[in-house]
């Protein structure tokens, strides 16, 4: 299928908007009037510099309240009209979008606005142009996709056809199955965009909360399903309209809103293989098979299993190493040895690896350099870790190649959104390190094993801008299927918090994005710099948090306090027994429970302002103790505030 984008989408001047969409291999461009009126150049120069970029300039858009107005009023619209037809064809744009009328002047008389965009198309039709209708979800009497179709039947050109866009049929949760009863040559053109459930007014949603397919909450597949069905082929095309990506370096953007179209496209695919191959759900066989035989849709890689977090890298300098070295000892974790040939340190427990890396002029170093000591990569445990990094790859994710000495494991890795490496490791033998490191001299345990046996999430504190970024790569790429989202109240402002997991659940990654400036979250996000945040906490699982706890306080770890109001609070809500909260408040456990799950966890204070270990008693119990957040970021801003 032909992919194609919507100027209003990227930021940046028209020519760093074509500039970012070509790079990121679209076939066309939505031209949206705005950016051509400010457009500092002519309609033709405009359609050399698309067509030198390789980019088709495939609909002009948006055409107002044309349709169903009073007769005077036409005429004008009219006149208005042909200037557009006038500039379409300085463009060499063959389309024009006409959405439904908004305007006060309009009537509601489907005869009439039938009989007026007949008119339209005809005047399109002596230029060989096209216009295609599209019901805004604020029409003011045309608002679904079904009267709008109404109207292009009534008006029985075959110069006018339906533009169908996504936002404006699930915004209104109208039920998109209609549409593959429409013949699919009357659709003239596509735009998919999703967004977050927000109970808000359908206008401003649109306008500012649009986001790429897979960013957002809507059914997707579906709808872009029912399009297929219809017999249409393309384009598939992309109008979003969001606050964010106005001011979101538009390269990053070009490739979301891409690896989005490939996402969907596979998804959609795999559906109607399903369907081909006789699955009892989706469209009849036979129809499966002649909808996969018309359209060419994305088939990347699938993704892989995964079969946990392989390890967890830092990046630091000898003074940062020597003391997060000391740290994890005190955690009780072993240090195992030092890296073949670099100055890169092993630590275990469990099945948890941490690799603490201070080589100069690695990446970890840098990364240390600019952010302070933070994690800079991390490995995924896979029984196929070249599928892994293939299907990355497809769907538009840079390979990362790591310096590598004789015998050392060669893994294949990928960069993350703002610069992290993932490293996909073969789960065989447990997805050791082993091979790569040897046995120091006076390695070995200085503190007991802890009974830490895996790291049950990572939580990453992210800037707004980068949120549906690595939403849209951890579905895509990675495969995680998104939990609840919930908003949080820290003393500063508020935080929004998205869970996300692999379908076996080993698998955890958290989102935290600040929505103030003030929030801890919001201050290590900045101390970041370009990167856009990274991990903000490790939560490290324990089959039993009291002895785990009690374990590591004799070690010397220090954990944040709770407030005794937390554990008076926990008594009168839940039927939890006297004797178990006092005993959690002993060792400042946190407490969440859902239907047949229990959740126990504390929190560590921070490793140089920069990130903190949780422990975590998980069992029957699917998300991360959100409902404690408010009071571990209490506590933490207390603490701070106390010991400064
Ligand atoms: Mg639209
Ligand atoms: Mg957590």
């Amino acid at each position: 299928m032909r992919r194609s984008v919507a100027t209003v989408s990227m930021s940046g001047t028209l020519r760093q908007k074509l500039e970012a969409i070509a790079a990121a291999r679209f076939d066309a461009i939505e031209l949206f009037e705005n950016d051509f009126i400010n457009f500092n150049g002519s309609a033709r120069e405009l359609r050399s510099m698309a067509a030198d970029l390789g980019l088709g300039i495939d609909l002009y858009q948006p055409f107002r309240d044309f349709e169903g107005m009073p007769d005077d009023a036409f005429g004008k619209s009219l006149d208005r009209a042909e200037r557009k037809f006038d500039l379409m064809e300085a463009l060499g744009a063959p389309l024009m979008l006409v959405c439904s009328n908004t305007s006060p002047l309009a009537v509601d008389d489907a005869a009439r606005s039938a009989a007026q965009l007949h008119v339209l198309a005809e005047r399109a039709a002596r230029r060989n142009l096209r216009v295609g209708y599209e019901a805004l979800a604020w029409g003011r009497f045309v608002k679904r996709f079904g009267q709008a179709w109404n109207i292009v039947e009534g008006a029985g050109h075959p110069h006018l056809g339906l533009v169908l866009d996504s936002f404006h049929t699930l915004s209104l949760n109208d039920d998109p199955s209609g549409i593959a009863a429409i013949p699919g040559e009357r659709i003239f053109f596509l735009q998919m965009a999703d967004a977050p459930l927000l109970a808000m007014d359908v206008l401003q949603w649109a306008r500012h909360h649009r986001n790429f397919p897979g960013q957002g909450q809507f059914d997707l597949e579906n709808f872009f399903l029912q399009v297929l069905l219809s017999g249409y082929a393309g384009p598939l095309s992309l109008e979003i309209f969001n606050d964010q990506f106005r001011e979101t370096p538009n390269r990053r953007t070009a490739v979301d809103a891409m690896r989005s179209l490939l996402f969907l496209e596979s998804r959609v695919r795999r559906r109607l293989e399903l369907a081909r191959d006789g699955a009892d759900t989706g469209p009849a066989r036979a129809v499966a098979k002649r909808t996969l035989q018309r359209v060419e849709l994305f088939d990347p890689p699938e993704a892989a299993t995964l079969d946990g977090f392989a390890f967890l890298e830092f990046g630091a300098d000898e003074a940062a190493a020597r003391k997060l070295g000391a740290l994890l000892e005190q955690f009780g974790f072993l240090r195992l040895g030092r890296h073949r040939s670099k100055a890169v340190t092993l630590y275990r427990q469990g099945s948890i690896q941490l690799v603490v890396n201070s080589e100069a002029s690695s990446p970890a170093r840098a990364r240390f350099d600019t952010q302070g000591p933070s994690v800079c990569a991390f490995g995924l445990a896979t029984p196929d870790p070249m599928q892994a990094a293939n299907r990355a790859s497809a769907l538009l994710s840079a390979r990362h190649e790591s310096p590598r000495g004789p015998d050392q494991l060669q893994l294949p890795a990928i960069v993350a959104p703002g610069g992290t490496i993932v490293h996909f490791v073969p789960s065989a033998g447990g997805a050791s390190l082993d091979a790569d490191f040897v046995a120091e001299p006076g390695a070995g345990n200085s503190t007991p094993d802890a009974g830490l046996e895996t790291i049950d999430h990572i939580a990453l504190g992210l800037a707004q801008d980068q949120f549906d970024t690595w939403t849209l790569f951890g579905r895509a790429v990675l495969g995680l299927e998104r939990g609840e989202s919930l908003e949080l109240a820290d003393p500063f402002g508020l935080i929004r918090s998205s869970g996300f997991a692999n379908p076996e659940r080993s698998v955890r990654l958290v989102l935290n994005v600040s929505l103030s400036q003030r929030t801890r979250t919001a201050r290590q996000v900045s101390a970041t710099g370009r990167a856009g945040g990274g991990v903000q906490h490790i939560a490290l699982g324990t089959r039993d948090i009291f002895a785990t706890m009690k374990r590591l306080r004799e070690n010397g770890v220090r954990f944040v306090p709770i407030s005794a109001n937390y554990y008076d609070d926990l008594l009168a809500r839940l039927d939890l027994g006297e004797d178990r909260v006092r005993q959690m408040q002993a060792l400042d456990i946190l407490y969440d429970r859902s239907a047949g799950g229990e959740y126990l966890h504390a929190y560590a204070e921070p490793f140089a302002d920069r990130f903190f270990f949780e422990i975590v008693q998980r069992s029957a119990y699917d998300a991360y103790g959100a409902v404690n957040a408010p009071a571990r970021m209490a506590a933490q801003e207390q603490n701070a505030t106390a010991s400064s």
